[in-house]
């Protein structure tokens, strides 16, 4: 099962990936995780780009695509993989389908998890984060409060709001999205593997999902 999962930032991609991860028994790959296990291993590609990243610069977008190509032929990948956050742009969309096709591998779906931008803010600035750095809880003021408003239930520290989950930068962060990452619907669309489902419940989500692979 091959997935590429598309959505702007608080759609929910984190939550869909973990449920599909659980059904399928596929791993979940993403571009700052391989970075950081390449460096972590030390393989040629994971020292370049560390040099990168030393040098407070982004990774080239070519070491990237090296990295996704072993990535994709790990044992723990032959039974299929979610991209998430991956690709961003409409150059490495073309750069991965050189790779899949290289492979051999072909993709299952492509998914766009559509939520209204009003939703999205109201996810992303409901968050509350423990201001302990060895606790960092998450609550939500909506759907996971914590018993005293504005205190961690585990440790007692203040929560707070992450200086990137205000309105004013989640806007932005939006506008950028749209900019950059949306026109890769666009893109998708015409794929036979692409569908675009409501992302309003995670749980509905998934059944969408599965209902479409079955097809
Ligand atoms: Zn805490």
């Amino acid at each position: 099962m091959r997935i590429i999962l598309l959505g702007a930032p608080g759609a929910g991609k984190g939550t869909v990936a973990e449920l599909l991860i659980e059904k399928y028994g596929i791993p979940q790959i993403s571009t700052g995780d391989m970075l950081r296990s390449a460096v972590k291993a030390g393989t040629d590609l994971g020292k370049q780009a560390a040099d990168f990243m030393n040098r407070g610069e982004l990774v080239p977008d070519a070491l990237i695509m090296g990295l996704i190509e072993n990535r994709l032929q790990e044992p723990d990948a032959r039974g299929g993989f979610i991209l998430d956050g991956f690709p961003r742009t409409i150059e490495q969309a073309d750069q991965l389908a050189a790779i899949l096709t290289k492979l051999g591998m072909g993709l299952d779906l492509v998914v766009n998890l559509e939520v209204p931008e009003d939703v999205i803010i109201r996810r992303l600035t409901s968050r509350r984060t423990c201001s302990n750095p060895n606790c960092q809880a998450i609550y939500n003021i909506y759907t996971k409060p914590s018993q005293r408003d504005g205190v961690c239930d585990k440790c007692g520290s203040p929560t707070v709001q992450r200086d990137d989950e205000t309105e004013a930068v989640i806007k932005k962060r939006l506008s950028t999205y749209q900019e950059k990452t949306a026109p890769l619907i666009g893109y998708y669309e015409r794929n036979p593997a692409y569908c675009s489902v409501p992302s309003l419940v995670a749980g509905e989500v998934i059944d969408a999902i599965v209902q479409r692979l079955n097809r």
